[in-house]
């Protein structure tokens, strides 16, 4: 079958979008391959129709668990041997997984890139025919990039024993230097760079000015009514803005990282199956996501960057329907972001101290590497010293990445299996005990993601009651805990205070201006309101574009000035006083910011009296 036959038949499409034909020709040639395509251009299908195609396995490295099980999911039904391996997979089936690979039963696997650290698991690919290596999301090799996870740079080293076997990079958004950074750390031979045009012709970019962004959020969300996204700076607005779009008629829910494992599972259920369904999300939701029908997406604090706020804007109109990115902006939010930015910012000083302050809890002495996997109460120990926890959790993740510790099974949550047999607990003695089992079925065969912080509340204790009982049950072997308050890690090179003072300090610095710079980027962005903001991010992607976008709001309000006059306004005005909100929702076609102005105008010429703030009336 050719590649066209075969997406005709396992996904009905009836033809490719540029340039996945090109790309997947080129992979069947069985050679190195960068395919750069925007959020919803078909990055996937460029390795899967190969995969069905090629003799022996495509192995898979994707980043994020819940977009494998999604995909494996999807390929499974459509009857294409598919399997995926993560940590929660046991010993005993990963076994049978490779058993089945190995015996030509699966046609793709998908891995994370931390299982590269394994070494069993790398012994036994050698004994797999494989075909084909696809890197997803593969800027997330670039330590400049946003996404940095270290554990990429592990891939290149499958080169080895994987010699001949072709590799097929895809990522979205890629900077030259990233770009490059791809081709580099992915060791890629001569490869082939297919990227297609940012483009997305259903979707428009907006920054609107908003000094109520409660209350522009409700006239947008009406204005397009959908399902939406709404992307928020900490868990805390997630509650909040979910809470007061509920108590308006909406149908929001919340999203953020440290949600358990099934609460993601149940809200992404419920949100890839509505219509209206409003999500309200820290950065934690969306990446690979694939929900077709999403009519906005909005920020309402300063986005990172320009490339998360591309791929989060992304997320909205993969059906091709037209849809809308909104950044209700302040001037506030540079502020804001600039003072997180820098309150969480080490100094060389503090830099320093942090590290003196780490090698002295651990003992451990100039010079000295040891075995040891390390336990490391951050907070108790930010405390301790009167450090600053951001700056310690910062410090920590720069070492992870420089490769100087390996942190262990890093999780947003902490996880629990009870170890002991149902029989020696008594039951209905043991508040905590019973709290668990009535709260996390099947919490006694295997280990299960669980909220000291809920149990807290349920139960009416503190945390850190909670946290001490549970780590003296694991201390006596009746549970198994790992407590996301601890960090474990253990050094991978020996205790050196000098490259802490120099070098580490140097690097560490670089991240740092890279990251405001990236900020400064953003801020431009927004701020700005003359050049066409479409023209302003392709640039930013080193992408040319010869025309103005006509959609985004500086485009529009172009646009518009010259084709809506005061009159229209008073037209309305005759039928009697109005409110805002009325005059607004009458309009509602034309941009906020027009007929704002334009009333201001008529207030000022003395055509219009303002009653109150919120409404107005006509001066006969
Ligand atoms: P990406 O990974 O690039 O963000 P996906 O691979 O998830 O994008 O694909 C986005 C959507 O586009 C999916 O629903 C996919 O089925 C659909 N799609 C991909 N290729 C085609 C095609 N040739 N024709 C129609 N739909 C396609
Ligand atoms: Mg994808």
């Amino acid at each position: 079958m050719t590649a066209k036959e075969i997406l005709f038949k396992y996904w009905n499409y009836p033809s490719f979008k540029t340039p996945q034909e090109e790309i997947i020709s080129n992979v069947l040639e069985g050679k190195d391959t960068l395919a750069i395509l925007p959020t919803g251009g078909g990055k996937s299908l460029c390795y899967q129709v190969p995969a069905i195609m090629f003799d022996g396995l495509t192995l898979v490295i994707s980043p994020l668990i819940a977009l494998m099980k999604d995909q494996v999911q999807n390929l499974t039904s459509k009857g294409i041997s598919t399997a995926y391996i993560t940590n929660e997979i046991d010993q005993n089936t990963i076994g049978k997984i490779l058993d089945d690979c190995q015996n030509n039963r699966v046609k793709l696997l998908y891995v994370s890139p931390e299982r590269l650290q394994s070494r069993i698991f790398i012994e036994r690919l050698k004994q797999i025919n494989i075909s084909l290596l696809a890197v997803d999301e593969a800027h997330c090799v670039s330590e400049w990039g946003h996404d940095f996870r270290p554990a990429y740079h592990r891939i290149a080293r499958l080169k080895t024993i994987l010699p001949k076997v072709p590799i097929l990079a895809l990522t979205a958004t890629a900077t030259e230097k990233i770009q490059l950074e791809i081709i580099e750390k992915l060791e890629l031979n001569q490869p082939q760079i297919f990227k297609s045009s940012l483009k997305r012709k259903n979707l428009s970019y907006n920054v609107f000015l908003s000094t109520d962004k409660k209350k522009d959020l409700i006239y947008y969300l009406k204005k397009y009514s959908g399902s939406s996204i709404i992307f928020v700076r900490n868990r805390r607005l997630t509650y909040e803005i979910a809470n007061f779009l509920s108590q308006n008629g909406f149908d929001a829910d919340y999203f953020h990282a440290k949600l358990t494992k099934d609460e993601k599972e149940e809200k992404q259920r419920n949100w890839m199956l509505s219509n209206s369904r409003i999500m309200v999300s820290t950065n934690a939701f969306g990446m690979g996501i694939d929900k077709p029908n999403v009519r906005t997406v909005f920020h309402i604090d300063l986005p990172q960057g320009i490339e998360a706020y591309y791929q989060e804007v992304g997320r909205a109109g993969r059906d091709e329907l037209e849809s809308h990115g909104i950044y209700l902006y302040h001037p506030d939010d540079r502020i804001q972001a600039e003072n997180i930015f820098k309150a969480n910012l080490p100094s060389q000083q503090d830099f320093i101290k942090i590290s003196n302050c780490l090698f002295s809890q651990l003992q451990l002495a100039e010079g000295e590497l040891t075995e040891m996997n390390y336990q490391l109460d951050i907070p108790k120990f930010a405390e301790k010293f009167g450090l600053n926890l951001k700056m310690v959790l910062q410090f920590l993740d720069f070492l992870n990445t420089k490769e100087i510790i390996q942190q262990k099974n890093y999780t947003q949550n902490s996880t629990l299996q009870i170890l002991a047999s149902p029989h020696s607990i008594n039951q209905g003695e043991n508040q905590i005990f019973d709290y668990l089992q009535r709260h996390y079925p099947g919490i006694y065969t295997y280990s299960r993601e669980i909220s000291e912080s809920k149990m807290a509340f349920d139960l009416h204790r503190s945390i850190g009651d909670i946290r001490n009982a549970l780590h003296d049950y694991y201390k006596n072997g009746t549970i198994d805990y790992s407590d996301r308050f601890l960090a474990r890690f253990r050094f991978l090179i020996p205790r050196d205070s000098n490259a802490f003072k120099n070098k580490l300090w140097k690097d560490f610095e670089s991240i740092q201006v890279n990251n405001w710079k990236r900020l400064q980027a953003m801020i431009y962005y927004a701020e700005q309101n003359t050049i066409c903001r479409e023209r302003l991010l392709f640039g930013y992607f080193n992408q040319k574009s010869d025309e103005n976008c006509g959609k985004c709001d500086v485009c529009q309000s172009k646009k518009q000035t010259k084709n809506f006059n005061a009159n229209d306004l008073i037209e309305y005005l005759k039928e009697g006083e109005k409110t805002q909100a009325e005059i607004l929702s009458k309009f509602i076609n034309l941009p906020k910011d027009i007929i704002v102005e334009e009333l201001q105008y008529l207030i000022d010429e003395m055509r219009v009296q303002p009653i109150g703030f919120d409404s107005y009336k006509l001066i006969e």
